[in-house]
């Protein structure tokens, strides 16, 4: 049986550009609806004049059509693979179908062909609308967009296609309409609901200096935009690439499941070849034992078993996409659900990351020196030093050898002098650094920064699902730790740790048989995240490097989405054991009803088709908004 798995060409594009215009696909245009149709109306037409003993060339040729309209791809498909050495399930339906034919029983084979097309017609369909659900994304985001040229009075208007935007050019946006691009506000106000990206369901309020996301709906204000990313890289974009990549690796689970597979339905067959032969040899009736033999041919296909795993953990994916989360693969769907014990970053994580220096103590020609030294730095606390330099109005002077030992700081030559920033030595209340001048201490800086919003909501929710309270990791002042820690209810705190030693507190838990959720941002925590079972990157306050090595991106920072994702996994996996017993069951007493009772051919079809569809829909099931209502719910 087909897999659900999404279509990858845009993820292979080099640089995805948004497709347009693919909504819900409607069914009549899937060719395995129309075949499924057509055998099904062939059928419909042949049954009663067979039953009503009409003569052979009435109905033949209607049961000839049945069979072929829905037996001629999987029979296609299956001939294919078994060209590779592997043997196809569907095979051995039509197989099962012509040999009924052949000793005569037309109406069994035909419905076997009709069921299974049908069967086969639905998981088409539920595949595809998994697809466009992901796809619908990039619906949101206009085909067009309003570039303005020039400036002041002077600035002409000029409709361009949304995919032809660049970063640097300028785009308005009226009310009411889609934003087009990801870029900043330069000039207007409203509010924009960005609902179809972030599930957020208020509106938030626009004004210069904002940042925006293409898809998002603007309110009553006009805004002018400027377009900071190429179309390809946009938010939207992304979430639907890398969803499309999810869908292209496999869980382990579907690994192993595949694996049995082949040898399973090797199996079959050998188990049907003697269970006709054997009795055969021993005088049995020739139809009657061919008739068993098929319908135990058809129950003990793994159908249903190959349909258990991925669409769950698909499904959450793709759930998980439009509400913000980008899980990178199915691999990790499937082990995000498993940890047991959470660690986070301080600053940029549980704190906003955009902190403030509060006190300069020592000259301002020092803040002028650190933030020069700072100006090439990435991280949050060097854009508050070189925010409150240019906010002082002071020059900033050229610097020349930069380099960043992450975790601790920066060095640079300023106007002749080393200049060093650095964590402080000896305790503050608050984060603070040190400047050093030429080996001499000229200041310390020190800063604020405000505790996100969701941070001990989502630390609390992280505590009830994982049964231990989360540990902060953090290469922050233990006084600075202590008191973010306090006020987001986390006991255990580790202060003062550089990237390594954070990557080795989390070895060390998972030698310890833990399995850990990393949450981060910065560069310091890349090594962490990559040896965590599972790394979260806060995608806005997150360090490109961050987002590379994470393995699920958080696109909002809302810290409230990660132990929503978590409850979500655990979910999916749920319904992955679900289905594989559901597929398990059935197969087994099909299977024992036929060996032991007479189990009539017709019957066994329909409940190895039904508990097929059944398995396929009920992974489907995550797909629903309120799958994540439920998983965000149980846990806030
Ligand atoms: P966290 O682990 O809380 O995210 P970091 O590991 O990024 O914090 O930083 C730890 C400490 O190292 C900071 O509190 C600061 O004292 C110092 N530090 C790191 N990078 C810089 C920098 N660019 N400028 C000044 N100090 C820095
Ligand atoms: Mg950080």
């Amino acid at each position: 049986m087909a897999l659900p798995e999404l279509d990858t060409p845009q993820a292979t594009a080099p640089a995805p550009a948004p497709a347009r215009a693919v909504g819900r696909t409607r069914a009549t245009t899937l060719p395995e609806v129309r075949w499924a149709a057509l055998a099904a109306l062939a059928f419909l037409a042949a049954f009663p004049l067979d039953l009503a003993g009409a003569p052979g060339w009435a109905w033949g040729p209607l049961y000839a059509v049945c069979y072929a309209a829905g037996g001629w791809e999987p029979a296609l498909a299956g001939l294919r693979a078994l060209r590779e050495r592997s043997l196809d399930v569907d095979l051995l339906m039509v197989v099962a179908a012509l040999g009924a034919a052949a000793i005569g029983q037309y109406l069994d084979g035909g419905l076997l062909i009709v069921i299974f097309a049908v069967s086969g017609a639905l998981e088409a369909l539920a595949t595809r609308r998994t697809a466009d659900s992901v796809r619908g994304l990039l619906d949101l985001t206009p085909a067009t967009a309003v570039r303005l040229t020039g400036v002041g009075g002077g600035a002409r208007e000029e409709t361009v296609e949304a995919t032809a935007l660049r970063p640097g050019d300028t785009v308005l946006v009226r009310p009411g309409e889609r934003i087009p691009a990801d870029g900043t506000v330069l000039g207007g106000t409203s509010d924009v609901d960005r609902a179809s990206i972030t599930g957020e369901p208020l509106p938030a309020p626009a004004a210069p200096g904002d940042e925006v996301f293409a898809g998002s709906l603007n309110g009553t204000g006009a805004l002018r935009v400027r377009v900071d990313k190429d179309p390809g890289d946009f938010v939207v974009a992304r979430i639907v690439a890398l969803v499309e990549e999810a869908g292209a690796t496999k869980a382990p689970t579907q690994l192993f499941v595949e694996k049995i597979e082949q040898r399973y339905s090797v199996g079959v067959v050998v188990a049907t070849l003697a269970l006709f032969g054997l009795p055969v040899a021993f005088g049995a009736d020739l139809t009657e034992a061919l008739l068993r033999a098929m319908t135990f041919m058809i129950v003990a296909s793994p159908c249903a078993v190959v349909l258990a795993t991925m669409p769950p953990l698909l499904s959450a994916i793709a759930t998980a996409g439009r509400h913000g989360v980008l899980v990178k693969s199915a691999v990790v769907m499937e082990r995000l659900g498993a940890v047991d014990r959470v660690a986070l970053d301080k600053t940029g994580t549980l704190t906003e990351g955009t902190p403030r220096v509060t006190a300069v103590r020592g000259e301002e020609t020092a803040l002028a020196l650190a933030a020069a030294a700072e100006l090439p730095s990435e991280h949050p606390l060097a854009r508050a030093v070189v925010a409150e330099a240019r906010a002082r109005g002071l020059r900033l002077p050229e610097a020349t050898d930069f380099a960043a030992e992450p975790g601790r700081g920066v060095r640079a030559v300023v106007d002749g002098h080393e200049v060093r920033v650095h964590r402080a030595s000896g305790t503050h209340g608050d984060t603070a650094v040190e400047v050093v001048v030429d080996g001499a201490r000229a200041a310390v800086l020190e800063f604020s920064d405000r505790l996100r919003e969701a941070a001990p909501g989502a630390v609390a929710a992280l505590g009830r699902l994982t049964g231990t309270t989360p540990t902060l990791l953090t290469g922050d002042n233990a006084g600075a730790a202590a008191r973010i820690a306090a006020e987001t209810g986390i006991d255990d705190v580790r202060a003062g740790l550089l990237p390594h030693e954070k990557a080795e507190a989390v070895r060390e838990w998972e030698r310890a048989g833990a399995k850990v959720l990393l949450v981060g941002d910065g560069v310091n925590d890349a090594p962490a995240l990559a040896a965590a079972h599972a790394g979260v990157a806060m995608g806005r306050a997150g360090s490109d490097l961050a987002l590379e090595t994470a393995d699920v991106v958080v696109v909002h920072d809302e810290l409230g989405a990660i132990p929503a994702v978590v409850a979500l996994s655990r979910r999916a996996r749920r319904l992955v054991v679900q289905n594989l017993v559901i597929a398990g069951v059935c197969i087994g007493a099909l299977v024992v009803w036929d060996l032991a009772g007479h189990l009539p051919l017709p019957l066994g079809v329909a409940g190895h088709e039904g508990s097929t569809v059944l398995v396929g829909l009920n992974g489907l099931r995550l797909l629903r908004d309120a799958a994540w209502r439920r998983a965000a719910g149980g846990t806030a």
